[in-house]
């Protein structure tokens, strides 16, 4: 039987980055897949695919709407998605061959196959047993069904079936207002197609700040985007030509109907464990069927350990990443750490969306005192240069300390400039010390550097 220190279950972004971390740190490393390439929901049917779509659509939109107020004339503008689709799957093939070659250059072995935990120190992969003194489950998550749809992947899909789709759609529904159904529905919205999101809270993004969320739905508002908060869908039927969605008011009320070429579920993920054997390997889980571990990745079982979206914690590839790189560095004897206050979670949409740290609502729900300071790109040099002037920077700092506790963005980029407020959160910083870094103009930053200014009152532009 062949024999390693640490055998890594998935090859997400949680699992082939612990791979390479603890071989780098001299262990004997194999990570299982069961998919044909390496990467996981992230590389193959996530983050890379779905950013791809969004990038070549906001190419497409901006030809089509944007282009001409900078004097740029462009006549005959046309929609081959067949290339669209296939310049996404280069995309993806060039990452997780990129993987692959990691893989090689720091000596990790790629079992290919299904695994399941087989006693002790062991994991059967496909019949063949293998030895590990570590096994780290990193199986990642998987859509969330919805009671009364059934998917088919054609007409009533995942987000794996709706970065496939070969039409642009005439009528989009999209069941959920997070951040992987708001994406989608960007991406086919600017190909043309009508887009309408039903959400059963009465709200979008659940988790982010609840102000970002409402200036949100109004520019996806403005954009076309429909949506029906506080509605709940309770049944679909689909035929050969479509789907026809009950939907009702969350609280209860008259059934209505919704008409739609393509429905989208998206309502959530959940943990993928089917066929693992935890339970024969007496694997504690939550109520939820998350893996439960304790604050150094490990299970209630000797020697096996869980990582990624399969256990606690926001769904997200560096959240992955960074509890990878934590449990290689602990099996290693080091003192691996994730600062779970400082990740951040990003909406790729146009503008997007970045978080980190409390909201206001998690701040009055603690009892503590906070000052705010807001921004908006309407005075920033650089987004009006673009032409980008919707949203705002909004950063939330302790009142008596001026430390800064969270920060949200609406904006052109804000997944880039939360990165700058994710540095000043892990060095403690406070918003003054944020305000009195010398920010580069004219550049979206500059619109950071303001609002930590605000948190003090004392913005300079507005
Ligand atoms: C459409 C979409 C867009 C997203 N966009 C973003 C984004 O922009 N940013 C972001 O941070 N996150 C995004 N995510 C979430 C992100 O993909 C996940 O958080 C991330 O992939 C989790 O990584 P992981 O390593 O835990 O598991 P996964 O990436 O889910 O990988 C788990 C792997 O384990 C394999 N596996 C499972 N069971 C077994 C078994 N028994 N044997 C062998 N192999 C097995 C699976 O085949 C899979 O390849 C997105 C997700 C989706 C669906």
């Amino acid at each position: 039987m062949d024999s390693f220190d640490v055998i890594v279950i998935g090859s997400g972004p949680g699992g082939y980055v612990c791979a390479i971390r603890a071989a780098q740190l001299g262990m004997k490393v194999a990570c299982v897949e069961k998919r044909a390439t390496l990467g996981g929901v992230c590389l193959n049917i996530g983050c890379i695919p779905s950013k791809a779509l969004l990038q070549s659509t906001e190419n497409f939109h901006a030809a089509q709407a944007d282009l001409a107020s900078h004097g740029v004339m462009i006549e005959g503008i046309k929609l081959d998605l067949a290339r669209m689709q296939q310049r996404k799957a280069e995309v993806v093939s060039a990452n997780v061959k990129g993987v692959e070659f990691l893989f090689k250059k720091n000596k990790v072995t790629w079992l290919k196959g299904a695994a399941k935990l087989a006693g002790p120190g062991q994991i059967d992969v496909e019949g063949t047993l293998y030895g590990a003194k570590h096994i780290v489950i990193a199986t990642g998550s998987e859509s969330v069904p919805l009671p009364g749809v059934t998917v088919d992947e054609k007409h009533i899909v995942t987000s794996t079936g709706a970065l496939e789709l070969q039409q642009v759609p005439e009528h989009l529904v999209v069941i959920g207002g997070g951040y992987i159904g708001l994406e989608l529905g960007s991406v086919w919205h600017r190909l043309g197609a009508a887009v309408t999101v039903v959400e059963y809270l009465d709200r979008i993004v659940p988790g982010m700040d609840a102000e970002i969320a409402k200036a949100f739905e109004r520019v996806l508002v403005k954009q076309g985007i429909k949506f029906r908060l506080g509605t709940k869908v309770t049944g679909a039927e689909a035929t050969d030509t479509g789907v026809t969605l009950t939907v009702e008011k969350a609280a209860g009320g008259a059934p209505e109907t919704l008409q739609a070429d393509v429905v989208l579920v998206a309502i959530g993920r959940r943990p993928t464990t089917a066929g693992l054997g935890l339970a024969e390997a007496g694997v504690a889980i939550d109520p939820r069927g998350f893996v439960t571990t304790d604050a150094h990745y490990a299970t209630n079982v000797a020697g096996i350990y869980a990582i990624g979206d399969v256990t606690r914690g926001p769904l997200l590839a560096h959240k992955a990443e960074e509890e990878g790189v934590a449990l290689a560095e602990i099996l290693a004897g080091q003192a691996g750490h994730v600062n779970y206050g400082v990740i951040p979670g990003v909406v790729y949409t146009w503008p997007e969306v970045a978080s980190i740290g409390a909201t206001e609502e998690d701040l009055k729900r603690d009892n503590i005192a906070y000052s705010v300071g807001k921004f908006p790109f309407t005075a920033n040099g650089r987004a009006r240069a673009i032409g980008t002037t919707d949203g705002f920077v909004k950063i939330l700092a302790d009142k008596t300390t001026d430390r800064i506790l969270g920060a949200h963005i609406i904006g052109p980029d804000a997944g880039g400039l939360i990165a700058e407020l994710a540095t000043a959160m892990e060095f403690g910083a406070s918003a003054e010390d944020v305000a009195r870094i010398s920010h580069a103009h004219p550049t979206l930053s500059e619109a950071v550097k303001e609002a930590a200014l605000a948190v003090d009152g004392r913005a300079l532009h507005i």
